[in-house]
């Protein structure tokens, strides 16, 4: 019965799924039983409609048969008694939509479309819901998509705020606020795999002098380009972050002090003989603790700032380990 099941919707008129060929058999409402069954036995017919002086009275499905079937002699009666009646029609310009919507309240599964005086034929309903189905396939598919595209980008978005909270708008390295949320993270795998944590902190050597005597835009490059610096001196699995100002803290995985302080050193050697750009010259002075099981960071921050300022103290361009 499918005709041109792609140029199909729900709008369609329920007239234009008929073609000639599938149009439906009609019988008088007074032709025996036999003569129906031989119709049902020779053509692949699952329902016929009954006539009155040509106007469609009813119905006989092929379930009716078999259920006339059930007493032979039922094949004498005429069609007039097992045919369902009376007959609802429905007309071949309601769409596919509407048709389905009186088939639920209704509940047909089997409707006959008539135009004008004329059986067009009959339709099931799983064949109209298989058209709805095709149209909506697409549709579904598209919000389906959709939902997916706008999930993405809340998640990038989300991760795109992560990082700005997390990021220093200058340098671009990690800020206090990435120190203090991978501090712990950090902190509980060193439990478990028994390394220990560093805290490494530093701080530029006369900045105020260097604001003063170069302009601030020079001081900000001076701020980067140790970044960049400091950054190549140490493994990425180390944390680097701008603790503010013109003091930063690296958090290191060392198993134990002497390969810390011997980092240490590096950095501060990188820095007292790198070419600054514009400046030329620059030293920084260095804090270093180790940090203990279960101490919150503001006190291994307090430890590192004490060895911090005992280096700058004891005549900066150092480094100092404040133990516990
Ligand atoms: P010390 O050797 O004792 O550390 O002296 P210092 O001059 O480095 O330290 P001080 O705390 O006196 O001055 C720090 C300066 O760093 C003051 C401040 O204006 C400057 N500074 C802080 N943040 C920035 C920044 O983002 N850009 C620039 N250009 N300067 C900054
Ligand atoms: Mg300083
Ligand atoms: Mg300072």
């Amino acid at each position: 019965m499918i005709v041109n099941a792609l140029a199909l919707t729900h709008s369609t008129p329920i007239g234009k799924l008929f073609t000639h060929e599938n149009s439906v058999h009609s019988f008088d409402v007074d032709t025996l039983m036999q003569e129906v069954f031989d119709h049902f036995t020779s053509y692949t017919a699952d329902a016929v409609i009954i006539t009155q002086q040509a106007l469609a009275v009813g119905i006989l499905t092929l379930k009716d048969m078999v259920r006339v079937l059930g007493d032979l002699e039922n094949l004498m009666l005429p069609v007039k008694t097992f045919m369902t009646a009376p007959l609802k029609t429905f007309h071949s310009t309601m769409s596919i939509a509407e048709v389905l919507d009186e088939m639920k309240t209704m509940q047909f599964d089997k409707i006959v479309v008539q135009h004008v005086d004329e059986v067009v034929g009959v339709m099931d309903q799983r064949h109209l819901l298989s058209i709805c189905y095709n149209q909506l396939t697409p549709f579904i598919k598209h919000e389906y998509n959709m939902l997916n595209s706008l999930m993405g980008m809340v998640t990038e978005g989300k991760k795109g705020l992560l990082k700005m909270a997390t990021t220093d708008a200058l340098t671009g390295i990690g800020n206090r606020r990435l120190l203090e949320e991978v501090f712990h993270a950090h902190q509980s795998l060193e439990e478990r795999y028994g390394v220990t944590l560093f805290l490494l902190m530093f701080d530029i050597d006369g900045f105020k002098a260097i604001n003063d005597t170069y302009g601030h835009n020079i001081g900000d490059l001076v701020l980067k380009e140790l970044t960049t610096l400091v950054a190549s001196s140490i493994r990425k699995s180390d944390l680097f972050v701008r603790w503010g100002g013109e003091e930063f803290a690296i958090l290191l995985r060392y198993s134990d002090p002497i390969a810390v302080m011997k980092i240490a050193e590096q950095i501060r050697k990188r820095i007292d003989e790198h070419p600054f750009r514009s400046i030329a010259h620059l030293t920084c002075s260095f804090g270093l603790t180790s940090v203990q099981s279960g101490e919150t960071l503001e006190v291994v921050i307090d430890r590192a700032d004490k060895a911090l300022y005992r280096a700058k103290e004891e005549g900066k361009n150092t480094i100092r380990m404040e133990s516990l």
